[in-house]
């Protein structure tokens, strides 16, 4: 299993450094800025073996071009989205297997945040981008809530102990929206002390499992009592399938930004 390493990067951001125990080379999950890579490589003496990009968004995307420049490693991402600095267009059903870092993941197409986001699934570990955060999902841009809801499902559907490595740091707030949400969901306000604890020493609260999404995250709660009654409360309709629960959350969730 690859270790991973976190680069806080730009306002939110994190790009994620994957490499072998004891190996020098590093495979870099969407870097919305170079300069943070290449000063990890710098400093750790590391050598840069490929590049993952899980959608288009420039802050996942601008730092390519200049890792390509100086490292001239091959770029992975969706081939269902305009990202011009791909040379490995890849989608659901591809298997990479990154020699590099003795590592193997499949891709999933995961689209709603964007219409050809994809995700890499390998050794436990879920890279999905802004499709699912912790105690939260991504905006709908231009894909659609009806995808984003079945690629939450498909995520779901992954082992509970997988672990989930978004792309941004946005926990406290989503959980603030997740209390508004299930204000009788102790594990909910749980998370919001243990995450506020990790914030002032300034620890990242990503990765997190998808047992605790399943706990904690209302997006993969809209077929929960408390959840259906708020959010139709918050509609002010009755809502007839988890899907309808699903879009007025995320509408809900717009609204209370
Ligand atoms: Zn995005």
């Amino acid at each position: 299993m690859p270790k991973i390493t976190a680069l806080p990067a730009l306002k939110d951001n994190y790009i994620w450094l994957l490499r072998n125990k004891g190996g020098r080379h590093v495979v870099i999950v969407d870097p919305g800025d170079a300069r943070p890579v290449q000063e990890a490589v710098a400093t750790n003496n590391l050598e840069p073996a490929a590049i993952l990009i899980t959608h288009c968004h420039y802050d996942h995307v601008d730092g390519i071009a200049g890792l390509v420049a100086e490292y001239d490693i091959p770029v992975y991402g969706p081939a269902n989205e305009f990202v011009p600095t791909l040379s490995h267009p890849v989608a659901e059903g591809i298997h990479l297997h990154l020699d590099a870092i003795a590592a193997d993941f499949r891709v999933l197409d995961i689209p709603g945040h964007t219409a050809g986001h994809i995700g890499f699934y390998g050794h436990g570990l879920l890279f999905c981008g802004d499709t699912l955060f912790t105690a939260g999902c991504g905006k709908i841009f231009n894909g659609t809530a009806k995808q984003l809801f079945h690629s939450l499902e498909k995520i779901a559907a992954l082992p509970d102990e997988t672990l989930i490595y978004c792309a941004h740091e946005y926990t406290e707030e989503n959980l603030l929206f997740a209390r508004m949400v299930e204000p009788g969901n102790s594990a909910v306000v749980q998370r919001l002390k243990k995450t506020r604890q990790l914030r002032s020493t300034g620890a990242a609260t990503v990765p997190s499992t998808l047992a605790e999404e399943k706990r904690t995250n209302p997006f993969l709660r809209c077929n929960t009592k408390e959840v259906v009654n708020s959010t139709e409360r918050f509609a002010g309709h009755a809502l007839n399938s988890t899907e309808e629960v699903f879009s007025a959350l995320r509408y809900w969730r717009d609204c209370a930004d």
